[in-house]
């Protein structure tokens, strides 16, 4: 048949993200958006299957070129079980979901949301704080049987500036502000801007960066050097800074979920209103004069720099699929890291990260295609 013609099979959807190229056009937000709160409210009750099948569900949708506007388009989709199709219905015909909506306006999912907003406050801390009956911000801070750890009390400190988006251009004028301290410690130093904003997206949450040196080894002394730098400029409002545990012997960790061993600092930074093309997206910071942002800094040695921009350009969910993939597909056990053939028994070397989708036999995927 003729490219266009009813007999043409429709390409089939990939039941792996990285096998999708997904923009950040969403012409299915309504769905993923309902979906996003049930895999929400399933992780905070510590059910990671049914939250797991809500977020590839939503990744799916999200990288389909169509909008979804009968139950009977989504018939040939991988990953939407029953649940996820009784979503789409009451959509379809409520413009709402019912469960959806129960979950938004429960107590326990507000409370979780309203806690796990805070910097270092996961799902975790959030249950200990709702158990003991603590419902709102004033009831953990005037709780004198709280210990709150130096991250949460930056967190609370910050929390009214953190908790605005970042924008583009905030995310440009702190590009320039690592730049100039990282070149300032070490001229030779490279800078990578990764995360959501790497992806082309116009807000975040924080913003990322990959630092490294062109000589192995350098890397170790970079970050504590460019922590002191920042400070000395008087902007670095909190640090978190992990040394590097990094060991080439180890094998690939392909759980997700486990951080990477390299070198890495969570900041807070203080982004002044002047340094920022049409001035802050934060409107108190804008009166202020400055606001707080969450910057992240990995530096990974040299040589394992395209395994580290990789794992760290995300999104998650392409990233829990890529190693997915590589191990059922390909018996390759993948990480920020490295990639390791297991059949082989041996380590495969990159050095861009077009040479890691090649080796696992996936066409590239551009930063922008990788918003699954
Ligand atoms: P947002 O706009 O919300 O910041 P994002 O995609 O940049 O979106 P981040 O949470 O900043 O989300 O994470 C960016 C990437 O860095 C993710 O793909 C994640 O895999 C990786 N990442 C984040 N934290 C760690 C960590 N501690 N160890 C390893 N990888 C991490
Ligand atoms: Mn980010
Ligand atoms: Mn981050």
């Amino acid at each position: 048949p003729t490219e266009g013609s009813p007999l043409t099979p429709v390409a089939t959807v990939s039941r792996y993200a990285c096998q999708r190229r997904t923009t950040l056009e969403n012409h299915n937000k309504k769905f993923t958006d309902a979906f996003e709160v049930l895999a929400e409210s399933y992780e905070f009750n510590n059910m990671e299957g049914p939250c797991l099948a809500f977020r590839r569900a939503t990744s799916v949708l999200k990288s389909l070129p169509w909008a979804v506007r009968c139950l009977g388009a989504t018939q040939d989709l991988p990953c939407l079980g029953q649940h996820t199709k009784k979503v789409i219905e009451e959509v379809l015909q409520c413009g709402r979901s019912f469960e959806v909506e129960k979950l938004l306006s429960d107590e326990r999912y507000q409370t979780f949301k309203l806690f796990t907003s805070v910097f270092g406050v996961g799902p975790k801390t959030a249950e200990k704080w709702f158990c003991r009956g603590l419902r709102s911000f004033s009831d953990i801070l005037t709780d004198h049987s709280i210990h709150l750890n130096r991250m949460q009390q930056s967190g609370f400190l910050h929390h009214g500036d953190i908790s605005r988006a970042v924008s583009a251009a905030e995310a440009r004028s702190l590009r320039s502000v690592i730049d100039g301290a990282v070149h300032c410690v070490t001229p030779a130093a490279t800078v990578a801007l990764t995360g959501g904003f790497h992806r082309g997206k116009e807000f975040g949450h924080d913003v990322d960066f990959i630092v490294t040196t062109p000589e192995l080894g350098e890397e170790e002394s970079l970050l504590p050097n460019v922590i002191d730098e920042l400070k000395e400029q008087g902007i670095l409002l909190y640090c978190n800074y992990q040394a590097s545990t990094f060991d080439m012997r180890k094998l690939p960790n392909h759980h997700f979920e486990a951080m990477d061993h390299f070198a890495k600092c969570f900041l807070i930074l203080r982004l002044e209103s002047s340094q920022v093309e049409g001035g802050l997206h934060c409107a108190e910071g804008d009166i202020r004069g400055w606001r707080a942002v969450r910057v992240d800094l990995v530096s990974p040695p040299v040589d394992r720099y395209p395994f580290a921009l990789l794992g760290w350009t995300g999104s998650r969910q392409f990233e829990r699929d890529l190693r997915r993939f590589a191990r059922v597909e390909r018996g390759m056990l993948l990480d920020n890291h490295a990639l390791y053939d297991k059949k082989k028994k041996e380590f495969l070397a990159a050095s861009t990260e077009k040479d890691i989708f090649a080796h696992l036999g996936l066409e590239y995927m551009e930063p922008w295609q990788r918003n699954a």
